[in-house]
């Protein structure tokens, strides 16, 4: 199949998610010469970063930009879109009642955003987290709420028909795929985390993610992508966020056990077309119809 004329979306939320998440996926698509356009809602400027890395910046959102920007370079991503919102925090978190945070601006600005995107490359993939957003960060949650509502309205000549004033096409994507984790390494993970003097219900640089939580929020797969031959790519792309790995960092900890359990696979669930639990992809692409 000629690669030349795939063109795919991913849609996250924080400079970081693009590598730890799915950075073998993203290196693997770009390779093979796939257009990938990488949108990250958020600036990444809640949380902590430890004062050595800001050295030569100005803010965390400044810092983490950059991190973002040598990531996308690693993977060889074709395209970064960066909507700018503020890093909404964990719930409950002050700055969760941040003025321009993601979480506090209107879903339907949101949604209007990433819709333009969309009628503007015309991917025939677009990826985001799961419903529960990987493990429930309000700024996840958000972003795949805007991505998914962004799918459809794309296609639909009675959303934001300003874009189509403007010249801009309907256009709907041929495929929706949530990033999601095989829960199974998880749950051995949280075996074994104690017998190391770790909580697995408070773990994170900011002990805010609970293991036992996400491993109870399984969806179903649906691909898994065969990224063994990229896996050292992704790890390169990771280290650009060195601000997020130090200490004991989330990333360091999981990524190290999850390298001893799993295999060299990124797991999707694919949301549209509705797979039941039935399919095994192997490719986003399978069955896509280039233009
Ligand atoms: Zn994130």
């Amino acid at each position: 199949m000629n690669s030349s004329n795939r063109r795919m979306l991913v849609s996250l939320a924080h400079p970081d998610d693009e590598s730890f998440g799915m950075g073998g996926t993203l290196a693997r698509y770009a390779s093979e010469g796939t257009h990938i356009t990488l949108v990250c809602t958020t600036n990444g400027d809640a949380g902590t970063v430890d004062p050595k890395f800001m050295n030569g910046y100005k803010s965390i959102a400044d810092l983490r930009t950059a991190e973002i920007h040598c990531a996308v370079e690693v993977l060889n991503l074709s395209e970064l879109i960066l909507l700018g919102y503020r890093d909404s925090g964990m719930a409950g978190s002050y700055d969760n009642e941040h003025p321009d945070a993601l979480f506090a601006a209107p879903l339907q600005e949101v949604v209007e955003r990433i819709t333009r995107i969309i009628r503007e490359m015309r991917p025939q993939v677009v990826v985001t987290f799961d419903p529960y957003g990987g493990y429930g960060h309000p700024d996840h949650l958000r972003t795949h709420e805007a991505t998914r509502e962004a799918f459809f309205a794309a296609g639909d000549k009675t959303r934001f028909v300003e874009h189509l004033h403007e010249g801009l096409q309907l256009y709907t994507p041929q495929k929706l795929y949530y990033l999601t984790n095989d829960r199974r390494w998880l749950r051995q993970i949280i075996r074994v985390m104690p017998l190391l003097g770790a909580d697995p219900e408070r773990i994170g640089r900011n002990r805010d993610i609970n293991l036992r939580e996400i491993a109870a929020h399984q969806f179903p797969i649906h691909a898994r992508i065969n990224i063994s031959a990229y896996s050292k790519t992704a790890q390169i792309a990771s280290e650009c966020h060195a601000s997020q790995i130090s200490g004991f960092g989330m990333p360091r900890w999981i990524g190290a056990l999850r390298s001893l359990l799993e295999t060299k696979k990124d797991s999707y669930m694919r949301a549209y077309p509705d797979a039941g639990n039935q399919i095994r992809e192997q490719d986003f692409f399978e069955g896509v119809t280039l233009d």
